[in-house]
């Protein structure tokens, strides 16, 4: 069962019942999941979570989907890894990478879509269908095969080619169209008028979003029930940050938390498509839609749906923002790899290389105890590091070679 009670305007407050419906009739404003929180006061608790399945499911309490016929293909519960030598180069304290390139298609979408699909099979919608930037192609793919429905999904048709073949695989429609992420979502908007499907990002976006907020209960829970000082969270739409500064707040809205979390937001962005952080660093209220050119496709999204709330979250918790350019991406994906043995796609080294200038800036602080959100694997973007990832040497098969191409003095 699901403790969500209805839905809700985020502008005018207007109430709903539960259905696949994304904007008010009243305002347009976006519509999101309201939930009756003294009856999951009542249900959960910290031993009940430690006792449920390895995924996003353990906290189904909390989620607007029925956690009893989830999809479920194994997204979440990825690891948090204390990063002590990536925190020693950038001068900083304790600093944490949640590693969700470990998801069952290798990004965060996993957890969004995993409810998005469940509350589809609820609703008894046969099709799914999405726009996507490329890893919400591959996950509803993927989901979609394993819960048997059936998917179109709509991507940029410049998309890296190791995206479209790693949703092709999974037998579903990957539809390309010309133009970029903004030209596919109006798209798909209006698809969505015209066929009965489930798009997760459009009628079924409310649930959809309320996945993303597992990456705030799980870090808490990997924490001992305790919260980050500090958190840094890549920005595609928006909507992962506000999402993980309201788990936070849900869990001690619920009882599972001591204290009242006091979490700092930080958010990253791409120079070459920064539409949130630039209004940011601009001191603006309005966001300026842009034309997205950026190695950072995942996070490509030039007319960001959340851009609003994403920036109220940042400003009322005391975080801030950075745009890194490619240069940087490449760079700090490197650094991440070198330093923790964990290989990111272009938006982990957009997060990275946000922590850096953060870091630089006296922003992010030594004193803070810092989790940083790692969402989607290297191997999604190889083209990125083909250029500076190559062999230290290419050799004749003889330890003479070997001896001249190397000079080995210690062990
Ligand atoms: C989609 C995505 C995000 C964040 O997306 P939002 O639209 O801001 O919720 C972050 N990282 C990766 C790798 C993604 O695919
Ligand atoms: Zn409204």
């Amino acid at each position: 069962m699901t403790y969500a009670s209805g839905l809700r305007c985020r502008e005018c407050g207007h109430d709903y019942e539960i259905a696949p419906i994304y904007t008010c009739e009243w305002c347009f404003g976006p519509i999101e999941v309201v939930y009756d929180y003294d009856a999951i006061r009542a249900a959960v608790s910290r031993e009940k979570i430690a006792a449920g399945p390895d995924s996003i499911w353990r906290y189904a309490d909390l989620l607007p989907a029925d956690g009893d016929v989830a999809v479920d293909l194994g997204a979440g519960f990825t690891p948090l890894v204390r990063a002590d030598r990536l925190a020693a180069a950038l001068g900083l304290g304790e600093v944490w990478i949640k590693n969700d390139t470990l998801n069952p298609t290798n990004s965060f979408k996993d957890r969004v879509v995993a409810v998005a699909l469940s509350k589809a099979l609820e609703f008894g919608f046969k099709t799914a269908a999405c726009a996507s930037t490329g890893n919400l192609a591959n996950s509803v793919a993927a989901h979609a095969a394993h819960a048997g429905l059936k998917s179109y999904v709509f991507v940029p048709a410049d998309l890296e080619a190791g995206k479209i073949v790693t949703t092709a695989v999974y037998g579903g429609n990957v539809v390309a169209v010309d133009g970029n992420y903004d030209d596919v979502n109006r798209l798909c908007a209006e698809l969505a008028g015209a066929y009965p499907w489930a798009f997760v990002n459009v009628n079924v976006r409310p649930f959809y979003a309320e996945g993303s907020k597992t990456l705030a209960y799980e870090v808490a829970e990997q924490l001992g029930w305790e919260t980050p000082d500090h958190v840094v969270v890549p920005m595609a739409s928006g909507s992962l940050l506000t999402k993980i500064d309201k788990g936070f707040r849900e869990l001690h809205k619920v009882g599972l938390l001591d204290r009242e979390p006091e979490v700092r937001v930080s958010g990253a962005q791409a120079l070459g498509c920064s539409p949130i952080a630039k209004a940011w660093l601009d001191g603006a209220d309005t966001i300026k839609p842009v034309k997205p050119s950026t190695i950072a496709k995942s996070l490509a999204i030039g007319n960001p749906a959340d851009g609003y709330f994403a920036l109220d979250v940042v400003r009322s918790t005391g975080g801030a923002m950075a745009a890194v350019t490619d240069d940087e991406i490449v760079a700090a994906i490197q650094l991440l790899a070198r330093t923790e043995g964990i290989f990111a796609e272009t938006a982990g080294g957009v997060t990275v290389a946000t922590l850096k200038r953060l870091a630089e800036a006296g922003v992010v602080r030594p004193d803070e105890r810092t989790v940083v959100y790692i969402t989607g694997h290297g191997l999604k973007t190889l083209d990125a590091v083909v250029p500076v990832a190559g062999p230290t040497a290419t050799i004749p098969p003889t330890i003479e070679a070997f001896t001249a191409a190397f000079d080995v003095e210690e062990q």
